[in-house]
């Protein structure tokens, strides 16, 4: 089984993803790092290390030392927390995937993977079914941060042969780990809100569709793509990957059916003009074609899942 590095494996998606790929590659062969040590986190369940991404000769040096084969560079300043630091978030969304891939050829790993996001759309897009190769025009510095890199992951592709593979992950929503500044954080938050107050103010309007997946179906997405084989690969840039789409109001009328006293109000923030900025739905056509992909949960799944999952930690019976 190939050694796997895991880096910003404390995060929303990485908590999960290492948990997974230990199950996968084994646990001895999975070092998960992060830039600070996560408290009561299954990614402690195993090897971890601190690691800033930005250190590429300490990244370099844990490759070797770690006989590491595959990377999960996950990362990332994203689109709320990097419109306020628009810099910092260029710096390290740039900086920590270039120490990636340059480690990537020169260590001649197998494989790399590093997501994108739906944010490298703007508004120039398509807003319904927007297609694998829509013009771009991203109107974040986290959609430029990710357009820029899907760039580079192609380019040592195509120069180096390095086996880099994307997804372009819609909004994730998972009850394990809390979601890291971005502008899908609400279709987490209120969950939490409804199971621990039976209210919730979001900061988004509520006709704002944007697309979302429960977390099981990005992990399996990920899993799946990174065991295509190299031929099934047709994108060296990003895969559009959809899961499921929806407004503040239809989450919340899903979130009534099981908890029917719950309420919602909108005070529409900063975040407004970001979502308003992406798509509204996905076609992954792409991804269904070359490797299988398909979706397992919607709405009233993910719901039911959440409310379930959320009440046994909260130890309350609303559902
Ligand atoms: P997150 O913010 O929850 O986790 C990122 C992790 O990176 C954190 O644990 C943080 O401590 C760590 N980190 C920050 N700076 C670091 C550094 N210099 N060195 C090492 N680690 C550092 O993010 P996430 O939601 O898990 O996202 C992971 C990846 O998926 C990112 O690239 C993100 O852009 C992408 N993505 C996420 C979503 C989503 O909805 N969560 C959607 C689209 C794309």
């Amino acid at each position: 089984m190939s050694k796997v590095l895991v880096i910003g494996a404390a995060g929303q998606i990485g908590t999960e993803l290492t948990v997974a790929l230990r199950k996968l590659h084994g646990n001895a062969n999975v070092v998960a790092t992060d830039i600070q040590e996560p408290s009561n986190s299954p990614v402690l369940d195993g090897h971890f290390e601190l690691l800033d991404a930005l250190d590429g000769n300490a990244m370099r040096h844990l490759v070797i030392e770690n006989d590491i084969q595959q990377i999960y560079h996950l990362s990332a300043m994203l689109s709320a927390t990097g419109e306020r630091h628009p810099i910092k978030a260029w710096d390290l969304n740039m900086h920590s995937l270039l120490n990636v891939l340059e480690i990537a050829k020169d260590e001649e790993l197998e494989k790399v993977f590093w997501p994108s996001s739906i944010a490298v759309f703007g508004k120039d897009a398509k807003k319904e079914q927007c297609g694998q190769y829509e013009i771009q025009h991203p109107s974040t510095v986290y959609g430029i941060s990710k357009s820029a890199g899907e760039l580079w992951c192609k380019y040592y592709y195509e120069k180096y042969g390095v086996d880099v593979r994307s997804i372009r992950y819609p909004g994730l929503i998972s009850y394990k780990t809390a979601p890291g500044g971005g502008t899908t954080d609400y279709a987490v938050e209120i969950y939490q809100q409804a199971i621990a107050e039976k209210n919730y103010t979001c900061y988004l309007n509520q006709h704002t569709k944007l697309p979302m997946m429960y977390m099981n179906d990005a992990i399996n997405a990920t899993i799946d793509l990174m065991h295509a084989a190299p031929k099934q690969i047709s994108v060296r840039t990003s895969y559009n990957l959809g899961g499921m789409s929806f407004t503040p109001s239809e989450i919340a009328a899903s979130i009534k059916e099981r908890v029917p006293d719950f309420k919602i109000d909108y005070v529409p923030d900063y975040r407004q003009q970001i979502a308003d900025s992406w798509p509204a739905s996905i076609d992954d056509s792409y991804a269904r074609r070359d490797w299988g992909w398909q979706a397992e949960y919607d709405l009233p799944a993910m719901t039911k899942e959440m409310l379930l999952h959320l009440n046994a930690l909260f130890i309350n019976d609303y559902y």
